[in-house]
């Protein structure tokens, strides 16, 4: 199976970070508690340190965590045409909108003309 491949969790009506807090339909945390459980497990693991967390993933100042996101069929993650800017779709069209403002109003002007 593929290395990317997840299960399919179900929410249980009780907030995943442990605090027992009932949560509504088809959520998995209270308002915030993601962030708190995020904090706690890296706390547990990774000494709070991301540079901990890519090393036990095998990535790296020379394996790129970014390169490997937007490589994988699996993941969201896309690569800015026009620079070395990585991120989720979202982040890109914000980033795009920002940091290439030309580019994107050369490219509305030749969809406009009926090109691609
Ligand atoms: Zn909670
Ligand atoms: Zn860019």
């Amino acid at each position: 199976m593929p290395s990317n491949e997840k299960p399919r969790l179900i929410p249980t009506g009780k907030c995943w970070c442990g605090c027992g807090k009932d949560v509504g339909l088809g959520k998995f945390f209270a308002a915030g508690h993601d962030k708190i459980a995020e904090a706690a497990l890296m706390a547990l693991k990774y000494d709070g340190s991301v540079a901990q967390l890519l090393h036990a993933h095998g990535f790296g100042s020379h394996h790129s965590v970014r390169h490997a996101a937007v490589t994988d069929p699996d993941c969201s993650w896309e690569k800015c045409a026009d620079c070395n800017y990585s991120g989720a779709p979202a982040s890109i069209a914000n980033h795009r909108k920002k940091d290439h403002p030309d580019r994107h109003a050369l490219a509305q002007a030749i969809r406009a003309l009926g090109g691609t």
